[in-house]
């Protein structure tokens, strides 16, 4: 499997679409895996199930299924790991709780997605967060914005229904010189036209409820990491309990 990740890695993004998330030869040559549909998984004895000494332990830490989704995702963003959840808004909500405690500073896009700052407005205030709102265009100048205390930099390019272009390095960069995580929403690009992560992103949002699922008929949202936070985010989603359906 890692081999085919490598060449994958290498590929173009055609190539990457077609044979991410499945191995034919595993399943008599059938294109995509069979669906798991699964809560409780068996241990064959007391001491791998205390050990959790299995690949799988319940429906909410992963399956077959979702796995073959995630790592199809993971080719396309770049990503070392990839969170599944039950909407796009759950795919900001998750890593803003896996990231932010209470004390803390977050900087949000002033562009964002309505819902996004709705939930920044109202439930991240009442946990004690801080939240301002800065200037799309700001770029590197969001530094004057920096406190001492500001864990996260939240993006959106281009902004929800003002579509303002933001420079996201520039920011990315800034974030990291305070210690702090950027998130970008990358629903409207989707990773076939931009990576967050190749300009230094450390968490890519995705509602694939949008273009990845057609846009009308599926609830759905996708989180990326690079390396640095995929723990962290892989462990906020199983502490909230939030998976993707079969
Ligand atoms: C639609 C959208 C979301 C939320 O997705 P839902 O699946 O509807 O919750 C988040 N961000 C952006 C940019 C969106 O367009």
């Amino acid at each position: 499997m890692q081999d085919k990740i490598d060449v994958l890695a290498a590929a173009g993004m055609n190539t990457r679409l077609a044979h991410s998330g499945n191995s034919p030869a595993d399943y008599h040559g059938f294109v995509n895996p069979p669906v798991v549909r699964a809560s409780t998984v068996l241990f064959p004895n007391a001491v791998t199930m205390e050990t959790r000494n299995q690949k799988y332990t319940y429906g909410t830490r992963g399956t077959p299924t979702t796995d073959a989704l995630c790592e199809a995702i993971d080719a396309l963003e770049g990503s070392s790991g990839t969170v599944l959840v039950p909407s796009g808004l759950a795919a900001v909500t998750v890593p803003f709780l896996g990231v932010l405690s209470a004390g803390d500073h977050a900087l949000i896009v002033d562009s964002v997605y309505f819902p996004t700052r709705h939930f920044c407005d109202t439930m991240l205030k009442r946990l004690g967060v801080a939240v301002d709102y800065y200037d799309p265009m700001a770029g590197a100048a969001i530094e004057a914005l920096m406190k001492p205390n500001t864990r996260l930099v939240h993006m959106e390019a281009p902004g929800s229904n003002t579509f303002e272009m933001q420079d996201i390095g520039a920011i990315a960069a800034v974030a990291h010189r305070h210690g702090a995580v950027a998130t970008m929403d990358n629903t409207w690009a989707t990773p076939l036209y931009f990576r967050p992560l190749d300009h230094g992103v450390d968490i890519s949002i995705h509602a694939a409820t949008k273009y990845p699922s057609g846009h009308s008929d599926v609830l759905f949202g996708t989180v990326s990491a690079n390396a640095a936070l995929w723990p962290r985010l892989k462990e906020a989603a199983i502490t909230l309990g939030v998976c993707g359906a079969p």
